[in-house]
Formats: C-alpha cells, sequence, structure tokens
C-alpha cells in the first residue's frame, strides 16, 4: 500500500475508532458536585489524531469531565459504601473490582477463564452462563501487540477496541491476529507469551518512562518466530480460524502535565479521602502532585467529587 493510501486509511479508521464514545458524552450532562459509585473512566479517541485522548470519571450517572480538570485540585471522598457493579446490592467488600461475593462466585464474567482464556471450559457443559459466553466469547477477538510499558501481547474482543489499550495506558498498539473466539486468543497469546510479556509494569506506566517502539516490525519478527507454533494451531483449529491482519499501528497521548518522579498509591480502603492537584490521567489511573490512584479498582464506591 502506498504512502499517502496508507494515511487515509488511517484516518478513516482513527474516526471510525474515534467516533462512538464521544456521542455518548455529549447526552449525558455534567453535575457538580457530583456523588455516585465509581464506575470504569470513559476514555475515548480524541476525534483528531494529534489532539489528547479524552477522559471522564464516572460516578453513578454523572460524568466528570477530567482533561480540563488538570493542573486544579481535586478530592475525591469515599463514604464508606460498595455497591456491586452487576446487582447493585451493598457490599462490605469489592471482589474482582466491582462486584459483590455471590455475583463473583456466579457469574461468567468473573470466571478464571476470562483472565486465562484458553481454559474455557464452554464445551466441557460447564460454563457459569452459557448464554452470556456464546454473546461474549464465540465472537472474534483481537490478538495485538501494544506498548504500555514496553512491548506486550494482549487479546480483547474486536468491539473493545480502542478502550483496551486506553485502558491499560499503550502509548502504542498494533492488531496483528484476528480468531474466531476467545478460547483460540487464549492459544495464540500463550504461545506469544513464549517470547513477550503480557503485563504491563504499571509502575514504569505511571512514570512516562517508555520508549517508542516499531510495532510493525516486533509483529514480524514475531511472526517468524512463532511461524511453527502458529501452523499447528491453525491445524487445529482450521487454516481460516487464525487471521493475519495487515494494520497501520496507532498512537495514544495521555492528558499528563507532569510525571511522577515517584509513585505512591492512594488507597480509599486505608485513607477514605483523596485530594491534591490532579496533575493526569493516564490508562485507568488518575495522577495527582500527592499520589496516582488506580480507579478502576475503586469500581461500585460510592464516593463524592470536588
Ligand atoms: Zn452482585
Amino acid at each position: 500500500m502506498g504512502q499517502v493510501r496508507q494515511a487515509q486509511a488511517l484516518a478513516q479508521k482513527w474516526r471510525a475508532l474515534a467516533g462512538m464514545p464521544r456521542v455518548t458524552d455529549l447526552l449525558i450532562p455534567e453535575v457538580s458536585p457530583v456523588k455516585g459509585c465509581l464506575q470504569k473512566m470513559a476514555a475515548a479517541l480524541p476525534s483528531r489524531q494529534d489532539e489528547q485522548v479524552v477522559y471522564h470519571l464516572r460516578a453513578g450517572e454523572h460524568r466528570v469531565a477530567l482533561n480540563e480538570r488538570i493542573g486544579s485540585p481535586m478530592r475525591l471522598a469515599w463514604s464508606g459504601a460498595i455497591a456491586c457493579t452487576h446487582c447493585g446490592r451493598a457490599t462490605k467488600k469489592s471482589f474482582a473490582q466491582g462486584y459483590c461475593y455471590p455475583c463473583f462466585k456466579r457469574l461468567a464474567q468473573c470466571d478464571t477463564c476470562i483472565m486465562k482464556p484458553e481454559t474455557c471450559h464452554y464445551y466441557q457443559g460447564t460454563c457459569r452462563e452459557p448464554e452470556w459466553g456464546e454473546a461474549h466469547c464465540f465472537q472474534p477477538h483481537i490478538v495485538y501487540l501494544a506498548n504500555s510499558s514496553g512491548l506486550k501481547v494482549g487479546i480483547t474482543r474486536k468491539t473493545q477496541m480502542p478502550t483496551r489499550w486506553l485502558d491499560q495506558g499503550a502509548i502504542q498498539a498494533l492488531p496483528i491476529l484476528e480468531v474466531n473466539t476467545r478460547q483460540q486468543s487464549g492459544f495464540v497469546e500463550m504461545l506469544f507469551k513464549e517470547q513477550v510479556a503480557d503485563r504491563t509494569n504499571w509502575r514504569a506506566m505511571l512514570k512516562g518512562e517508555v520508549a517508542s517502539l516499531d510495532l510493525r516490525a516486533e509483529r514480524d519478527r514475531l511472526l517468524s518466530t512463532l511461524a511453527d507454533g502458529l501452523s499447528q494451531l491453525r491445524s487445529v483449529h482450521g487454516g481460516d480460524a487464525i487471521r493475519t491482519l495487515d494494520e497501520a499501528p496507532l498512537q495514544f497521548d495521555y492528558p499528563v502535565a507532569a510525571f511522577p518522579r515517584k509513585v505512591v498509591s492512594h488507597n480509599f480502603d486505608k485513607q477514605p479521602l483523596v485530594e491534591g492537584i490532579l496533575q493526569g490521567v493516564k490508562g485507568q489511573y488518575l495522577i495527582f502532585d500527592t499520589g496516582v490512584i488506580n480507579l478502576r479498582k475503586f469500581t461500585g464506591y460510592e464516593i463524592s467529587v470536588e
């Protein structure tokens, strides 16, 4: 593909990826002061590639636009209450980032096979919720390379791009393979893990000490190193079950005015009041001059924001 056509294709894809989440952003008014149960922050691609990721803190029905608050004081106070993100019941403790214990034990989305897709047990007839599994796991998944704190491999449902990368604080991402099911993506990821990390070093990610990588070159290197393993998987799952993609790498710029030199974590369980000057947002972290907080970890916590 020529350089110009490739740039056009990338710009088109960017618009497609950037398009959807922003519509809902416009529909939900911001109210202040805000009180409600925390949800994962909404992260959306900017409308233009050279702009920064757009973040909203979500508490109950409310949305707080964060980009414009960087540089200003902010205060989050936990009331002591936690509501299960699935059933809404009060829970003393949060399991798996936001669930009550019964939901944690009952829901397919809380089963270990979600974190380790290669252990999918649907075919043994033991899926906790077969219908949920059919809707979420039996659909196209992407194997990608990302650069969050260095090169990593990951998998995601096709519909979760680019959210997945933004949640990890990745500065670059490149989809490399498409497969038919979540379990297949797990088998492919297992293979790649022989060569690449699958975790983010969140401290390095938050310090912003991440050098840019040539993801296309990494992809080509890995596909050739792992060629035997891939053809073995194809012979088991069918020749067209694992499809090589030829996509352009995406880059993400986060709204961070100052990266912390030393990463200190806030934790509502230890100190229900978190305050400071908001210095940035990256991944699912708020960066204050007083420390960082992983808001995803506190999904369901009832907080007020000032
Ligand atoms: Zn529940």
